[in-house]
């Protein structure tokens, strides 16, 4: 069995994942892929997710060893944010060509791409992502790092994920292996105290984790790495000796968090950051974890206080918007964002959950959100769009929440939409986080567009206003007349 094969049925046998344990030996070989649907979009490859784990390492230049179209695939599609390096999002490839497969050019070329970058960029690491055509012309990417390594003096690491191994997830939990393999334990800190904790799976999206990472600040807590949001190559080689460690996104990582508890005696416990009480809860779990390894209990007393405090800022502010968002339904459709979260999240501020996908989400997951909403009847594995569009367009929902897939099911059905996938804009973590959140949906769900493009077109009004409409002489006069029959009272007609 080749090295790869191994990997990934090692990666397949997770004891730390329920539906893994659910399985026997044999659908364990399986993996969790379901088999594509012929015509259907993919979601993303192997190659894709290892990348998505490992772009945001910021001061790392990521080498894609394949022709052009795989980093243009894959290329900065998240929202992740730095806040420093820029190298990251550079795009680096060997751009392979038929000639250079034919001629056998690939490893020379790949070694000359390696020289180039360190000599203009100067990394720390350089990361080396295999893929579909470099994997099967079997190009011996690990032994050309290993070389590069050695000649010039830094950090070359393969990462071994092609596409055609399977899916995304899997290349999620490919590339925490290649940490594990590479880089991980490779740096001893010089200054490793009773207060470090490493954060997993947290991708820093539109710089989310700035919001949480001032309350660790205020409590003494360092975070050691997070891995992979905003991190820096140094902090994820040092990443061994932090004390516990917070999972965020379980299905990424899990292997991860799993091994370093294994080979360093880091506990790790999976938690999340959005909502008021899931992160008090985060707050006060990572606390007692490291009181656990040693640190001083005096640590508990201090995130209660931090806790009331922060809540009751944050309640505050949310007060405004209760009276205007009570009873409002929402339906949400996501896989990235974790949905239980989200479900008590909403549910704090007394809005109504119509449905929810739990296509992505873990057998704890779901158990989870049917304790939340007190039955499985909201939720759904996958809704075809024309179901989609039509609860939408019945006005069952009074907001989707979703990833940008399916925000033209949302518009088209003329229902207030809001992106809450990896490629959002606005930052929902923590306290500040789920202020932002209510705040856009408030937003949303109140912008008088929806008012107006609801009212029907003018072609298709009663004759009676129509024909009021027609009989005006003036643009002056034109204006007040559609005015008075639209009731409109957001848009300045007379501006126009
Ligand atoms: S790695 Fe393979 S599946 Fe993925 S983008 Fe490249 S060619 Fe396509």
């Amino acid at each position: 069995m080749s090295s790869l094969s191994a990997k990934i049925q090692d990666v397949f046998n997770e004891p730390a994942c329920d539906r893994n344990r659910g399985k026997d030996a044999k659908a364990r070989k399986e993996g969790c892929s379901k088999p594509l649907t012929p015509g259907a979009a993919a979601g993303g490859c192997a190659f894709d997710g290892a990348k998505i784990v490992l772009q945001p390492i910021t001061d790392v230049a990521h080498l894609i060893h394949a022709p052009l179209a795989c980093e243009g695939n894959s290329w900065d599609n998240r929202g992740a944010a730095s806040s420093g390096p820029t190298l990251w999002r550079t795009s680096f490839t060997t751009d392979l060509t038929e000639l250079d497969v034919v001629m056998g050019q690939g490893e020379r070329k790949l070694f000359k791409a390696i020289r180039e970058i360190k000599e203009a960029y100067g990394p720390p690491a350089i990361f080396v992502y295999s893929t579909c055509v470099t994997a099967l012309i079997g190009e011996d990417i690990e032994a050309v790092c290993k070389r590069a390594a050695e000649k010039f003096g830094l950090a070359v690491v393969p990462v071994d994920a092609p596409g055609f191994v399977g899916s995304k997830n899997l290349g999620n939990k490919l590339a925490g292996e290649a940490l594990l393999d590479h880089v991980i334990g490779t740096v001893e800190p010089d200054d490793a105290g009773p207060y470090d904790i490493n954060i997993l799976g947290e991708f820093n999206l539109a710089g989310e984790f700035w919001l949480v990472k001032p309350l660790l600040d205020r409590l003494g807590i360092r975070v050691r790495a997070c891995i992979p949001g905003d991190a820096r190559y140094l902090d994820v080689a040092c990443a061994h000796r932090a004390r516990a460690a917070m999972m965020v996104c379980s299905s990424a990582l899990i292997n991860l968090a799993r091994k370093m508890e294994e080979r360093w005696e880091i506990p790790f416990f999976e938690g999340s950051f959005y909502g008021i009480t899931e992160t008090s809860e985060a707050l006060r779990r990572i606390s007692a974890l490291l009181v656990k390894k040693g640190a001083d209990p005096e640590i508990l007393d201090r995130t209660e206080t931090l806790i009331a405090q922060e809540e009751g800022i944050a309640w505050k502010k949310l007060a405004a918007y209760r009276p205007r968002l009570q009873g409002k339904r929402v339906l949400l459709n996501t896989g990235g964002v974790k949905s239980w979260s989200l479900v008590h999240a909403l549910m704090e501020i007394g809005i109504e959950i119509v449905g929810t996908s739990v296509k992505k989400s873990t057998a704890k997951d779901k158990e989870r959100i049917k304790q939340i909403l007190k039955d499985d009847n909201h939720m759904f594995e996958q809704m075809a769009a024309r179901e989609l569009y039509a609860m939408l367009s019945e006005h069952k929902a009074d907001i989707m929440l979703s990833g940008g897939r399916t925000q033209f099911i949302a518009l088209k059905a003329k229902t207030p939409w809001l992106d809450i996938n990896q490629e959002r804009q606005h930052p929902y973590a923590g306290y500040d986080g789920m202020v932002e959140l209510v705040r856009q949906i408030d937003l949303a769900i109140h912008n008088p567009i929806w008012r107006q493009v609801r009212e029907p077109a003018p072609w298709d009004r009663p004759p009676a206003v129509k024909d009021e409409l027609s009989s005006t002489k003036s643009a002056t006069a034109t204006v007040q007349a559609f005015k008075k029959f639209a009731g409109a009272t957001a848009v300045d007609f007379g501006a126009c």
